[in-house]
């Protein structure tokens, strides 16, 4: 295929995916009622209700806009030869191609994060601050900022010059190194996780004694699940949202609960939560999910070893010859299709696999407290009670909540 050829299929899936994208969101947007279910009925105060819509508005209207300036951005640059470009300034810095794919993509990470500063800023600090979720000070979120453009240089910069040795190294088998490298890469990071990056930007204690305790170590014990690792989580030092999860394997799996869960629910819906989380360890979905990212990986190192030689690939992002980065680049924009497929599949198991974790809480403690936090959360969080089918469909990891007490009351 030409590079031309090339360029105007990458258009079009940018085009169709923004259309698809807008039209989806306007249409659950649209399809907000002003009357809950019966079995809804007593979330929301009928003000509060009116306030969780209008917060739901405003985000996808925000949504709206952040997309259409990125939308833009991108086909600007691909149909300018942008990113062509850029590489070519580059080559003035370093012709060595791992520096040149670092600084390359380094620069990138660097702009866009510039450009969207705005956005991010308005988001926490007039939309989130407006419906009183917002608890980060300015402090906090320029602390985040450099810790997380920290993580993405080390993490980043690791990944791609392992990706790119393996290349110089073993040519078009490199994907099988480099599928074994980065297995183990999401491997040792889902096992860390809590240890080595969460403390970077929260503080975890563990559970103190007390009552909460005693019935969590009551409830382990019964169904026979060893919990040595029981951490609260300060999360109302930036939101006042609240969550639970799992995280880890075998000896190094934790149970976080959020500061914010614990403030809002009684003891009986703290186990409850637990119990749902038990119920994915003890469902393996922790390891289930797991395996899939690595095969999914596999698949898409494969494919990308058959075209990552293909000069085309870089000649369609605008440059003169052939270069690996902006080959992988082309690469992710054609198969973008493809992740969005595997990603409604896995939107699908997600679904399934909460129900799962919601019929071991309930059969082996109770349902009436699980259902009773998840009332609680969703009206804390101003959550959307009655989101369209199809919005559902393609991106919710969880059944709604009208779907989860239905499945519970069974
Ligand atoms: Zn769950």
């Amino acid at each position: 295929m030409t590079p031309n050829s090339l360029l105007i299929i990458i258009l079009t899936i940018i085009i169709v995916e923004f259309i698809v994208d807008t039209v989806v969101e306007y249409i659950n947007l649209k399809h907000k009622s002003t009357q809950l279910p019966p079995q809804l009925q007593d979330i929301y105060e009928p003000e509060k209700y009116a306030t969780s819509q209008a917060y739901q508005s405003e985000q996808t209207r925000f949504g709206f806009i952040t997309g259409s300036l990125s939308f833009i951005v991108s086909i600007v640059l691909l149909v300018s030869g942008g990113f062509g470009a850029l590489n070519s300034f580059l080559l003035q810095f370093t012709t060595h191609p791992i520096a040149l794919a670092l600084l390359f993509c380094a620069v990138l990470y660097f702009v866009n994060d510039i450009i969207t500063l705005p956005f991010q800023w308005y988001s926490v600090f007039v939309i989130e601050e407006k419906y009183g979720f917002n608890k980060m000070d300015a402090k906090t979120f320029v602390a985040d900022k450099l810790k997380g453009h920290g993580l993405a240089i080390v993490i980043g910069g690791v990944i791609i010059s392992a990706l790119l040795l393996t290349v110089s190294w073993l040519g078009t088998s490199f994907w099988v190194a480099a599928w074994a490298f980065l297995s183990v890469t999401i491997i040792f990071i889902n096992m860390f996780y809590t240890s080595l990056i969460v403390p970077l930007f929260n503080k975890l204690t563990p559970l103190e004694d007390g009552s909460l305790k005693t019935a969590i170590t009551t409830y382990c014990k019964k169904v026979d699940f060893s919990m040595d690792n029981l951490f609260v989580v300060d999360g109302s030092k930036r939101s006042a949202k609240a969550n639970a999860y799992f995280s880890g394997l075998g000896a190094k799996k934790k149970v976080v609960l959020y500061d914010t869960l614990i403030k809002d629910h009684t003891e009986e819906e703290l186990v409850a939560v637990l119990a749902h989380e038990v119920g994915h360890y003890k469902h393996k979905h922790i390891i289930q999910s797991m395996l899939i990212a690595v095969v999914q990986m596999g698949i898409m190192l494969f494919i990308f070893s058959l075209f990552a030689f293909n000069d085309n690939l870089s000649q369609a992002l605008g440059a003169d010859k052939s270069y690996l980065h902006l080959n992988l680049m082309a690469f992710g924009m054609l198969f973008s299709p493809i992740s969005t497929f595997l990603g409604i599949f896995m939107s699908i198991l997600s679904r399934k696999n909460e129900y799962q974790a919601d019929n071991f809480a309930k059969n082996t403690y109770s349902a009436t407290p699980l259902i009773t936090a998840l009332k609680k959360l969703s009206a804390n969080n101003l959550s959307n009670l009655t989101p369209h089918p199809l919005y559902v469909f393609l991106n919710y990891s969880h059944p709604t909540l009208l779907q989860r007490i239905k499945n519970m009351e069974k």
